[in-house]
């Protein structure tokens, strides 16, 4: 069965700020967009630090940038500019970019924090998600940091250790003390890591996320316990709530038929498939999709048009869709409760007749519900390449039929 959640994710410097707005302690930075400005910018953060030890960190939306050579040290202004200059612009491939990686647009100039050089055991693995099998948040935690976690989880699982929290109860002290217990410190680090890991999950709640990943947390020689990266998923079902996180989203990570969905009011969800959706209603979306997979298809696209299927909305849906060029078929399901079928039908049909000869793969048309009858008369009198179906079957095997 499908199962879509949809994100906002943020870069690493915006995940921080958020973090620092809840009192979690981070390794501080700037962000920095022009490296006209590096100098200006570093004398700011130099003032509040007091290092002139500097890490330069491309800021995209993927991880693993270390390997990928975004993450570069720099000891002095000279050699700060000089790793400005390599990071920002360039294009970064690691492992969880495609071939062509992304373009850096921005980086986080941070003080460096392992001022005594990195020793064992001071990089830790800590994230609040979401554990949807059980409806609990969980903190997922392990002494093996900074590395890549999936390898920790394949090869030794037994050094990932879960704490789930009740969302109802919310972090309960002993829970924490567990968590700083079972990452082996003692002493101050012990106290600071409680501490840590408590504002930590009031964080993730507060901001409506589905994840807050810190990889890694780092414990300082002088015993600090402070997140050196940060990466979050906000939920978003939730931002309407959070109204000033609207201008952290960065539309160049963005897909771009997405954003345009989004500007008009459409719910799209890019997909992998062959065969376009478009459909009224999240529920009916979801079983769609499901009955398309059944017929040997595969969706492209989730796309609920909502309640009005008037012919602008089914236009805009329909250049959505060809813009995928894996598509070869499109499905409309649309069950017509208030809105009524034949309605619908002269949508699509005024769209087609609107967008010119743009749509070159058929279209399978079920409309279910009031007036579905003589909307399947418009559909089929229409003279384009547009089938008719009442039955899920009939479109299921109509989709056979055609890819
Ligand atoms: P990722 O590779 O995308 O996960 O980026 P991270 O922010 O996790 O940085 C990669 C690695 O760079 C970390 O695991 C650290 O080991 C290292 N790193 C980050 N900040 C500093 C720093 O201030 N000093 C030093 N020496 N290493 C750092
Ligand atoms: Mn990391």
């Amino acid at each position: 069965m499908f199962i879509i959640f949809v994100f906002m994710n943020l870069h690493e410097y915006q995940a921080k700020e958020i973090l620092e707005q809840h009192g979690v302690a981070i390794q501080r930075g700037r962000v920095l967009f022009d490296k006209k400005n590096t100098s200006k910018v570093a004398d700011s953060l130099v003032l509040e630090t007091g290092t002139e030890w500097f890490v330069v960190k491309a800021q995209i939306h993927a991880g693993g940038r270390g390997k990928g050579g975004g993450v570069k040290i720099a000891k002095n202004r000279k050699e700060l500019d000089k790793v400005v200059s390599e990071i920002l612009g360039m294009r970064l491939v690691t492992p969880q970019t495609s071939k062509e990686g992304k373009l850096v647009n921005q980086v986080l100039l941070s003080e460096d924090v392992y001022y005594s050089g990195k020793s064992e055991k001071s990089e830790f693995y800590v994230s609040v998600l979401l554990n949807r099998k059980t409806g609990k948040n969980m903190i997922m935690y392990s002494s093996e940091g900074g590395v890549d976690i999936e390898s920790v989880a394949e090869k030794t699982p037994e050094l990932i250790f879960y704490e789930e929290i009740d969302p109802l109860i919310g972090i309960v002290p002993f829970q924490a003390r567990k968590v700083a217990f079972n990452l082996g410190l003692t002493g101050n680090a012990y106290k600071e890591m409680v501490k840590f890991i408590t504002l930590l999950y009031k964080c993730y709640v507060s901001s409506d996320a589905s994840l807050f990943e810190i990889n890694p947390v780092l414990k300082t020689s002088d015993d600090k316990i402070i997140a050196v990266d940060a990466k979050v998923s906000l939920d978003d079902n939730s931002l309407f709530r959070h109204k000033n996180y609207e201008s952290l989203r960065d539309y160049k990570e963005e897909n771009p038929s997405e954003t345009e969905a989004r500007a008009v009011g459409l719910n799209y969800v890019d997909l992998d498939g062959n065969v376009g959706c478009m459909v009224n209603g999240a529920g009916l979306a979801m079983a769609t999709m499901d009955l398309i997979k059944q017929s040997g298809g595969e969706p492209a696209n989730f796309l609920d048009v909502g309640g009005t299927a008037d012919a602008k909305r089914v236009e805009t849906a329909f250049r959505l869709i060809l813009k995928d060029k894996n598509v070869k078929v499109i499905l409309v399901n649309i069950f017509g409760g208030i809105v009524r079928c034949d309605r619908v039908a002269q949508g699509i049909v005024d769209a087609y007749k609107n967008m010119g000869n743009v749509i070159k793969v058929p279209v399978i048309v079920r409309l279910q519900g009031t007036n579905s009858e003589i909307a399947k008369g418009i559909i089929d009198n229409c003279g384009f390449k547009v089938y008719s179906a009442v039955e899920f079957q009939e479109a299921s095997n109509k989709i056979q039929d055609l890819i």
